[in-house]
């Protein structure tokens, strides 16, 4: 038994004379094939069980297994079940032995004796079969294995494309930072929530929150530090809310929320103090405290608006106006803040047109010794001269002038206005202390303490009759960077107060940081103290806790006779109010001190 080649196409003789398997080879010589030959049915089973072959010459007349039954079990199974078969014969040439061979899968009888020209042409007729088959099976192989790998591709692609899409989907209606809703999904939510709202007559409310002072974040800290803050911010505020209320970042320090099944508006403010409360905890980075409240504007569906267009434009109205307060705080919108905005905007491009044409002046307000009666220095306060209006007072304007940044530029006219003016007095004889007013922008983009050190090195005044006054909220805004400024001012000998003293953060442990000289009382104690014993005990305490700071305390706002001796008792050293003088242009500052202005500081009197 020979194995087959795997190239070239085989032919099978099965016949058990090797004579006749040697006169069948031969004839079939002339085609170059591979010739395999069995020498009994068995043989030619064993070797189809794992070769094809192009056609098998089978031998009817064989012992033990016939040529029908061999061929009946090749036909049986799969893998040989159309492979031709010819049956060679020499003695069954009556056509009943030749129908069985048919019946039997035969596709063709040679008879005995074999002529070689005949049995070629026959056998060539399967082999040239074999090959076209075999290219058809190739090409069929070829084009399914292709159709699966470019399938496999496709499905894959497919995928790939899919999740590209949903991470673009995402993408499309997230905040990469925080991971909630944008603008876009936030509309979208918004718009389904109101169409619910409608049918059920509910109220919806929604809320722009802007954080008060995160630029100041991210310009002394970095961005890294201020995504550290947006991301732990919006983590209150998911804290916040109930199921079905949705909270969005806008982008920078804006994040919105939209309320969904208030019963009524009064149901609001509770919610929305608690953003304000949530978003004022102190947030510690890089080992130092900041607060950073929120300023919140809040619009309600369906008074405000029916739309989300105008809710959200009516929400961010109101947030400018909380801003405006001064933040940390929440306002409902009213249908005239529109109005109101718009005179803010006006008024801002005049402001900015006043400081060119040199429409502002300086009003200073005395201060007088509370023991002795006499003015020792004067604040000085800006005023603005409108043309064609009355004097404009400073609380009309300097919260805008905070808000669109000219503060920095006006705060620096205020330092050298205020210098020379009281170099101008020291000329004439007079020596009063001259207390100006800081933004807390002054520190942080002005350049506070390099303009304070030239004007001391510019003109010939004394730098301990300088006085700086900044407020406890300016301090908190940043406080490293106000420790540090106040130093450096305390260093050149400039004298430091504290302004308003007890209506900010009011935690008493951080002026023991701070190079101070002076404590202002807020007028909101001095208002009543004479009539409301709490008020009295706070101003007394305040007093007592600055001596034992070794700071002397100022008075501020005193408009009566009782709070000058009520004040005088407490220990306080210096009052600042209505009840001495108002603010004055500079000549009548003049025309008091050449009266030789004071008041008679007996008891009572
Ligand atoms: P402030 O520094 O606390 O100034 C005292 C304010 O109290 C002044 O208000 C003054 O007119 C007012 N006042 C004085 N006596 C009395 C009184 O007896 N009763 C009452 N009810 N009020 C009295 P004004 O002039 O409107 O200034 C408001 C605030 O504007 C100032 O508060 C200060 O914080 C700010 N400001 C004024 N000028 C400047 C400035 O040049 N730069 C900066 N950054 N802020 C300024
Ligand atoms: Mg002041
Ligand atoms: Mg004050």
């Amino acid at each position: 038994m020979m194995m087959p080649d795997e190239k070239k196409a085989s032919i099978l003789i099965v016949d058990d004379s090797a004579d006749k398997r040697l006169a069948l080879a031969s004839a079939l010589d002339g085609l170059h094939e591979e010739i395999v030959e069995a020498a009994s049915g068995r043989d030619a089973l064993r070797l189809l069980l794992n070769h094809d072959y192009a056609v098998i010459l089978l031998d009817v007349k064989m012992p033990e297994m016939d040529g029908y039954e061999t061929a009946a079990l090749i036909r049986s199974r799969k893998r040989s079940q159309s492979t031709p078969i010819i049956f060679v014969t020499a003695y069954a040439r009556d056509d009943i032995n030749i129908l069985q061979g048919y019946s039997l899968g035969a596709v063709d009888y040679v008879f005995a004796p074999i002529i070689p020209e005949i049995l070629r042409a026959k056998v060539g007729v399967f082999v040239e079969l074999y090959y076209k088959t075999e290219e058809i099976k190739h090409y069929g192989q070829q084009l399914e294995s292709l159709v699966a790998t470019r399938t496999a591709a496709l499905t894959a692609e497919i995928a790939e494309r899919r999740q590209a899409q949903e991470r673009l989907h995402y993408l499309a209606h997230h905040d990469a930072l925080t991971n909630m809703p944008n603008r876009v999904l936030f509309v979208e939510r918004l718009k389904q929530a109101l169409s619910r709202a409608q049918g059920r007559h509910h109220v919806v409310a929604v809320l722009f929150i802007d954080l008060d002072r995160f630029k100041l974040v991210n310009d002394t800290l970095g961005h890294e530090a201020g995504d550290r803050l947006l991301r732990t911010m919006s983590g209150h505020l998911l804290s916040c809310i109930r199921d079905g209320d949705v909270v969005a970042r806008f982008g920078g320090d804006e994040f919105a929320v939209f309320l969904n099944d208030v019963v009524t508006p009064a149901d609001v403010p509770p919610l929305a103090q608690k953003f304000v409360a949530a978003l004022a905890e102190p947030f510690v980075l890089e080992g130092t405290e900041f607060f950073v409240t929120c300023s919140i504007g809040i619009s309600l569906f369906p008074g405000d608006g029916t739309d989300t267009q105008t809710l959200m434009k009516n929400a961010d109205t109101a947030m400018y106006r909380a801003k405006q307060q001064g933040g940390n705080n929440f306002q409902f919108y009213r249908a005239d803040m529109n109005s109101q905005s718009r005179k803010r905007l006006e008024l801002n491009n005049l402001l900015r047109q006043a400081l060119q044409r040199q429409e502002f002046v300086l009003h200073y307000q005395p201060q007088f010794d509370l023991h002795n009666g006499t003015i020792v220095g004067v604040e000085a306060l800006i005023h603005w001269a409108r043309p064609g209006a009355a004097v404009v007072p400073p609380e009309d304007f300097i919260s805008l002038l905070e808000e669109n940044g000219l503060i920095v530029q006006v705060g620096e006219w205020v330092l050298r206005t205020a210098c020379a003016q009281h170099h101008a007095w020291r000329n004439m004889g007079y020596t009063l202390r001259m207390a100006m007013n800081a933004s807390g922008r002054q520190f942080t983009d002005g350049g506070l303490v390099k303009i304070v050190t030239d004007i001391v090195q510019e003109n010939p005044v004394k730098p301990c009759m300088l006085e700086i006054e900044i407020t406890e909220n300016a301090i908190m805004q940043n406080m490293p960077l106000a420790i540090e400024s106040l130093q450096a001012l305390g260093k050149l000998g400039i004298c430091i107060a504290i302004d308003d003293f007890g209506t900010g953060y009011s935690s008493l442990g951080y002026l023991k940081q701070l190079p101070l000289d002076i404590l202002k009382i807020d007028e909101i104690f001095i208002r009543d103290m004479t009539t409301n014993p709490d008020d009295a005990a706070i101003a007394k305490a305040i007093i007592s806790m600055a001596h034992s700071l070794d700071l002397k305390v100022v008075a501020e706002g005193v408009e009566t006779r009782e709070q000058v001796d009520l004040l005088r008792l407490q220990g306080c050293d210096l009052g600042q109010g209505f009840y001495f003088s108002k603010p004055l242009p500079a000549n009548e500052i003049e025309r008091l001190l050449r009266e030789n202005y004071s008041l008679n500081m007996t008891m009572g009197a």
